[in-house]
């Protein structure tokens, strides 16, 4: 699996990692079983939050990375609403004991609160300071609240912002991405395949993605999560339940597009500039 700098963290981590949002709906055994065959395959990110079934999730995950610990790149998110100097101590606490480990290799804030990003940051590097995490990052910030993070903050204490990023929405690229880039900070797309909603067989999108595809042998789902892995400050975290797609998730890391592929796909979804940053 191809290993990326997470950031300035000095840690690499997969390219392709393991998203868990909306697992708690799924059936937990088989989600179990999907996440052990990710790790299996490499896929050792592993993405959770407070908020993915109030807890529920972080406790699947616990189960799931049971004796594995140390192989797991672990990361969860605080609520903003608990996003306070102490709240989010409490918070991380909570987080630690749920997924029955005691630390954190990332500790992110889930989108931007209404507390002041001082306090916020002010408990993110207590918790540093007391080993209860090993970095923190964001998430769901546009260029200009990364801006007053990294004044906050200082050069090189923001590991990631993790954001919306896929094939038919490319937002980021405007002026999260060419940010991230000039200051070394890990671009993690989430809902890589769109969240479920993936471009149809029958559109000029989903024709390209299959055309690709069938030349390199791969599925249409591996060229989107290739597509957006195409440049090295990218990594990404996919949500599987079914461990049959857990394994074809982690083999996209290695299909590399062409120039030419990468132009077709950027002409048949092209970049669309929003006046605020999308999320889900
Ligand atoms: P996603 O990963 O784009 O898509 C997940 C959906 O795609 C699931 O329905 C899954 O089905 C299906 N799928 C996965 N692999 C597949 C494959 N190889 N072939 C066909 N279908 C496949 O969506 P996401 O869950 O929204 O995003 C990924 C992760 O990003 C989340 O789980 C979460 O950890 C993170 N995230 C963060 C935020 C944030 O605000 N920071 C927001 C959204 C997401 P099965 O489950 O049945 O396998």
């Amino acid at each position: 699996m191809d290993q990326r700098p997470f950031g300035k963290t000095g840690d690499l981590v997969p390219a392709v990692g393991q998203g868990t949002w909306r697992m708690e709906g799924d059936d937990r055994a088989r989600a179990i079983l999907a996440l052990r065959a990710g790790l299996d395959a490499g896929m050792t990110h592993v993405d959770t939050a407070e908020m993915y079934g109030s807890g529920e999730v972080e406790e699947t995950v616990r189960e799931a990375i049971a004796g594995r610990r140390d192989e797991v790149f672990l990361v969860s998110k605080v609520w903003p609403q608990n996003a306070t100097y102490q709240g989010v101590q409490a918070a991380c606490e909570r987080t630690l004991s749920r997924l029955g480990t005691d630390r954190l290799d990332c500790y992110l804030l889930h989108w931007p609160s209404h507390h002041p990003l001082e306090e916020t940051i002010r408990g993110f590097e207590e918790l540093v300071r007391r080993g209860k995490i090993r970095s923190w990052g964001l998430s769901n910030f546009d260029a200009p609240r990364l801006e007053k993070a990294l004044a906050i903050a200082g050069e090189g204490r923001i590991a990631c912002d993790q954001v919306l990023y896929n094939v038919g929405e490319r937002s980021i690229e405007h002026a999260v991405l060419p940010w991230c880039e000039k200051h070394g900070v890990a671009v993690v797309a989430y809902s890589p395949l769109g969240s479920g909603v993936f471009p149809s067989p029958r559109s000029a999108g989903g024709q390209a993605l299959r055309d690709i595809a069938k030349a390199h042998a791969a599925t249409p789902y591996q060229v989107a999560i290739a597509f957006v892995l195409r440049r090295p400050s990218v990594l990404t975290v996919v949500k599987a339940s079914e461990p049959a797609h857990a394994v074809e998730n982690a083999r996209a890391a290695d299909r590399r597009l062409s120039a030419v592929e990468v132009r077709r796909l950027e002409a048949v979804f092209p970049l669309r500039v929003k006046r605020e940053l999308p999320m889900l």
